[in-house]
């Protein structure tokens, strides 16, 4: 029997293995996950390409740093003393003048800003892989998954299928995905943190809530751009300066698929000629996950916002140079909403089955519309408070 089991070794699932077994390090704490070592992408093909990564780690494993705060107060979360605590023990720097591109910094004209990333800049080396290979020198939820808790276990390539409730024990039930073995585990408190597109999949076996998986955003964005000989993008941070606009943010960035648009139309060009900026815009929770199907739509907002963003996007890259301007698909690599506070979980995140918590992007009542790792590890260090 352990005191708490958690489900999902993401952002949300690390921060509470680790402030759980901190505060317990007598307790026995389980965390169930999916996933292995290695970076395993999903990609939900629709009007709004989805990408979100099942691994141990999760999604955080492909992030590029970006620590920007959110304001968490429909979180119930207030101070800012939460994030300066966040920012000390991720290291949090703003990029340096030695890691920002040649002629992104013609985005300064523009009033861009450099983005504070969990990146350790005395040793990274602008490869421009951040969201592709495993790297040392960027935080990811792996960090937290170390502890000295004896009683506390971690177990991969396990799939939860269900979770019931017998009195007051629930009872975990899954697969390990190599042995296909099927175990059953007991806990006191189970913590779903499964992410935007799994934990209401997880909790639709013991939740009969009429807005579980519902009220679905992704943070849709779109880069544009194109030709802008020798400008190197591809082998910079990604995303260095940003700037937030009424409804949308601009921020400087490479992409292969923008790279395949313009490829198509010039032979002559390679990836290190490619300029992009991503517009990103905070969408409306207009799309819904059930047990097989995920579906996101493209509302009338969504799209009003998006081409502001791509006209603004296009006028400087006209300005810096780049003469024909190309567009990725709408892309999405924020799920959330899809158990949100207010709806699916109290204020203390825990749901209509008393002991039964979630805690990770699924949470956020609407889309922040900014990278929201900060935001789900204060909302983790707040649960760790709660229990
Ligand atoms: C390419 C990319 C770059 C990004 N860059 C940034 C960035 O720079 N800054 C930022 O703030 N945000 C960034 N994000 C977004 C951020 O990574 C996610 O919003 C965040 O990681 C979500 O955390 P989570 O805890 O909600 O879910 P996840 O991190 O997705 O974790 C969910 C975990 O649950 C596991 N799981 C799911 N179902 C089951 C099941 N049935 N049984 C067992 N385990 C299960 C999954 O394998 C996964 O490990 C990026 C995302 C992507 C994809």
């Amino acid at each position: 029997m352990y005191h708490y089991i958690i489900v999902g070794s993401g952002v949300g699932g690390s921060t509470l293995f680790k402030e759980l077994n901190r505060k317990y390090p007598n307790k026995r704490i389980l965390l169930l996950e999916m996933g292995d070592r290695g970076i395993k992408y999903n990609t939900l093909r629709g009007e709004v390409q989805i990408i979100y990564i099942t691994s141990l780690g999760g999604s955080g494993l492909g992030a590029v740093g970006n620590a920007i705060r959110i304001d968490l107060r429909k979180i119930g979360i207030k101070n800012s003393e939460i994030y300066q605590e966040i920012e000390r023990e991720l290291n949090v720097r703003e990029v340096p003048d030695s890691h920002i591109n040649e002629r992104s910094r013609y985005l300064f004209n523009y009033g861009f800003k450099r983005t504070p990333k969990f990146i350790d800049f005395d040793k990274c080396t602008s490869c421009g892989m951040c969201a592709r290979k495993l790297c040392p020198y960027k935080w990811t939820p792996l960090r937290f998954l170390n502890t000295s808790n004896p009683y506390s276990k971690i177990l991969s390539n396990f799939y939860v299928s269900s979770i019931g409730k017998e009195g007051d024990i629930f009872k975990v039930e899954g697969y390990h995905l190599i042995t296909g073995k099927r175990m059953v585990f007991e806990g006191e408190r189970v913590i779903v943190c499964g992410g935007g597109i799994n934990s209401p999949r997880i909790l639709s076996s013991i939740l009969n809530n009429e807005h579980l998986g519902k009220n679905l955003f992704v943070d849709i964005f779109v880069t544009v751009g194109g030709v802008l000989n020798n400008c190197n993008l591809d082998r910079s941070v990604p995303m260095a300066l940003y700037k937030r606009y009424d409804g949308f943010l601009l921020s400087p960035h490479y992409s292969i698929y923008l790279y395949r648009s313009v490829k198509r139309e010039r032979r002559d060009v390679s990836s290190r000629d490619i300029y992009g900026i991503m517009v990103k815009i905070g969408d409306e929770g207009s799309g819904f996950v059930e047990r097989d199907k995920v579906y996101k739509s493209v509302t009338k907002r969504d799209e009003k916002l998006l081409s502001r963003g791509i006209k603004k996007a296009s006028g400087i890259l006209q300005d810096m140079g780049v003469e024909k301007i190309y567009r990725t698909i709408l892309r999405g690599s924020h799920p959330g909403g899809t158990c949100a506070m207010g709806r699916v979980v109290d204020k203390n995140f825990e749901t209509e089955i008393e002991d039964l918590y979630v805690c990770d992007a699924s949470v956020f009542p609407e889309s922040p519309g900014l990278p929201p790792i900060l935001g789900i590890i204060a909302m983790g260090k707040r649960l760790g408070d709660i229990l």
